[in-house]
């Protein structure tokens, strides 16, 4: 393999860095996010090429084994993966990263690439692996544990150990305080034995850190867990001396960061909290289940749903995780179509954790063609509610659940919601009587101006559209 002078290297290194902020300046907005996307390939193609003539890269053969091994496994998981599936294989990318920084930190502790040049360097250099190997290891437990609770195999409920906070301070402080023998220790195998331990602790820690948040701050957990990712990327950079790997650790740690405030303010909730865990204490799980009932539902039926929204002037329509379930969004988008050629005005009310993913509605919706002009976040559109003569909530639950204002012991209480209750007429498309994630029945299904209409999604969207074209 031809081997490329190191400032060429440095110049490759610099531009694909470049191409990762465009990449991420281009994702911050819909209709740039594809043109994002293209600069993150191009940037990540030229950080492989590069990396790949790094004139220090000797055993190629070892090298190209894990990139086929790696790239096929990918290959296939991404082709497989549901787009509802996507949080959990995000999840399980980010303790893949874990892993790495620390299996790159203690390869680089036990067969280090060069000597350091002074005692001090090597001081700095020992400090970096440690560090590497702590983020690393929070990350990949504490992702494996996102990983199980997304996909309902654990429990969404939040473990909720007596005298937690006092815990994670121990285990930080040990964490800390282990540094000192490793960064002492003048055999090899002493110092192995301290990171071993040191990295057990990191790993219980991260464990405990994500099995103490409950199920319906999941999607900050996964946004934090992308952020610490990046910082364990970051630190491996620093062990191994990769500007790149700095760089774009760095970038993804800083997004992922910003991201979790976000969204943090968005459900009301202090980051703080949900780092060290502790909210959603009351009985809440996720993955759904059949939730107490609170009186009678009144049913509705596409045939006399179409007839409402034939005189309807306003319509504002909710997605939620059931839409992506039913992959109903094509059907959505006709009828959006079929409603504004009768004079309807439409729009859509997005609310910031809907779904399963940051975004996922307005992927789905994306997807189908839906123009971006008629898609608002919930806090442009919640005051418009009052004078919305139908809304639509589609496979949508606790984005709409007017608990999280008023029922303090709710484990979404504090979430700003969208105020589907304050329209004139409220329509839940859903199949039966299912909590949603957060695992509490909906009091706005009980409601004398609401409907249910029960079905799958997109039969239901079907059945409108024929029922409105007859
Ligand atoms: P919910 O999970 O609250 O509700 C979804 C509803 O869709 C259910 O009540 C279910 O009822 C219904 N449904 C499921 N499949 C279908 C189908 N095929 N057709 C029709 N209805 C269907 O979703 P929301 O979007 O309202 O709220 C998102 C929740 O997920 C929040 O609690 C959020 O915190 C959490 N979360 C969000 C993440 C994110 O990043 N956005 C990440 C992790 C969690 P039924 O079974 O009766 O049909």
């Amino acid at each position: 393999m031809p081997a490329i002078p190191e400032s060429a290297l440095t110049v490759a290194y610099l531009l694909a860095a470049v191409l990762f902020i465009l990449s991420l300046g281009g994702l911050s907005r819909q209709e740039t996010a594809r043109r994002g996307n293209i600069y993150g390939i191009l940037g990540m193609a030229l950080a492989f090429i590069a990396t790949a003539l790094d004139p220090e890269m000797q055993r190629w053969d070892i090298v190209a084994g894990a990139i086929a091994a790696g790239g096929i496994i990918g290959a296939f998981l991404a082709a497989r993966v549901q787009m509802t599936g996507m949080p959990e294989l995000v999840a399980l990318l980010h303790s893949f990263v874990g892993l790495a920084a620390v299996l790159v930190g203690m390869s680089s502790y036990l067969n280090p690439i060069q000597e350091a040049a002074s005692p001090t360097e090597h001081t700095i250099h020992l400090i970096e692996i440690w560090i590497g190997i702590a983020v690393g290891a929070i990350t990949f437990t504490g992702s494996i544990i996102a990983w199980a609770k997304l996909r309902g195999s654990m429990s969404g409920k939040p473990l909720l150990l007596p005298g937690r906070h006092f815990l994670n301070l121990l285990m930080l402080g040990a964490t800390v305080g282990l540094a000192v023998p490793f960064i002492q220790a003048g055999d090899p195998q002493d110092g192995l034995m301290w990171m071993l331990i040191m990295s057990g602790v990191t790993a219980v820690m991260g464990m405990h850190l994500v099995m103490a948040i409950g199920g319906a701050d999941m999607p900050v957990v996964v946004s934090l867990l992308n952020s610490y990712s990046g910082w364990a990327a970051a630190a491996a950079g620093f062990v191994l001396a990769n500007d790149l790997l700095i760089v774009t650790g760095a970038l993804v740690g800083s997004s992922g960061a910003i991201l979790s405030i976000i969204m943090c303010r968005a459900m009301n909730r202090s980051i703080l909290n949900v780092v060290f865990g502790g909210f959603g204490t009351a009985d809440g799980g996720g993955g759904g289940g059949e939730a107490v009932d609170q009186g009678e539902v009144v049913e509705t039926s596409a045939e006399t749903l179409a007839g409402e929204l034939k005189n309807a002037q306003n319509v504002v329509i909710v997605p939620g995780y059931g839409m992506a379930v039913a992959r109903a969004q094509h059907g959505v988008k006709d009828l959006v179509g079929a409603l504004q050629k009768n004079g309807t005005k439409v729009r859509f009310a997005i609310h910031p954790v809907a779904g399963r993913l940051p975004g996922h509605m307005n992927v789905l919706l994306a997807e189908a063609g839906v123009p971006y002009d008629i898609v608002l976040e919930m806090d442009e559109i919640n005051d418009d509610m009052p004078t919305t003569d139908v809304v639509l909530i589609i496979g949508a639950n606790d984005i709409v659940n007017p608990s999280a204002l008023d029922d303090e012991s709710s484990p979404i209480y504090g979430m700003p919601v969208i105020e589907a209750w304050k329209a004139k007429r409220a329509v839940v498309f859903k199949r039966g009587m299912s909590s949603g994630y957060a695992g509490v029945q909906n009091p706005l299904f009980f409601l004398e101006k609401t409907r249910m209409l029960f079905g799958d999604a997109k039969a239901s969207v079907d059945a409108i559209l024929a029922a409105l074209r007859s």
